[in-house]
């Protein structure tokens, strides 16, 4: 019988996936709100950029708004990869190395939820062995 995590222990890992999936849904949502205004800014010649020596602020303001969208990215990636954490938890595969079939630890599922291979076939793959 192949090994798997305990579905105790699954349902720890689902509600950790579920908490992080809902901070990093709230970071990025915060982000684009502030891109969304940050946008607007540039866009519409307010009476206060005309006046303010809004040469400087334009240029913090796209610095900030590529900042965001990296941010945003790296959000919506870490966002698709914890939804594939949840899958695999669903299809029994969650924890499980895909190429020795042993358990990954605990320890690197936490911290890598979407793992799929366990540290030892990692480096062996790193290794080009
Ligand atoms: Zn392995």
């Amino acid at each position: 019988m192949a090994k798997k995590y305990s579905k105790t222990k699954l349902k720890k890992f689902q509600k950790l996936i579920e908490e992080k999936m809902g901070y990093v849904h709230n970071e990025v949502e915060t982000i684009k709100e502030g891109v969304g205004s940050a946008t607007n800014k540039q866009g519409g010649l307010t009476p206060d950029s005309i006046y303010s020596n809004h040469m400087a602020d334009a240029g913090t303001d796209s610095h900030e708004q590529e900042k965001n969208f990296m941010l945003m990215n790296r959000g919506s990636d870490y966002f698709g990869k914890l939804e594939i954490a949840l899958e695999r938890i669903k299809d029994g595969t969650f924890g499980v190395c895909n190429i020795c079939e042993e358990l990954i630890v605990e320890e690197r599922m936490l911290e890598v939820p979407n793992a799929t291979k366990c540290v030892g076939c990692k480096e062996t793959e790193k290794l080009g062995l």
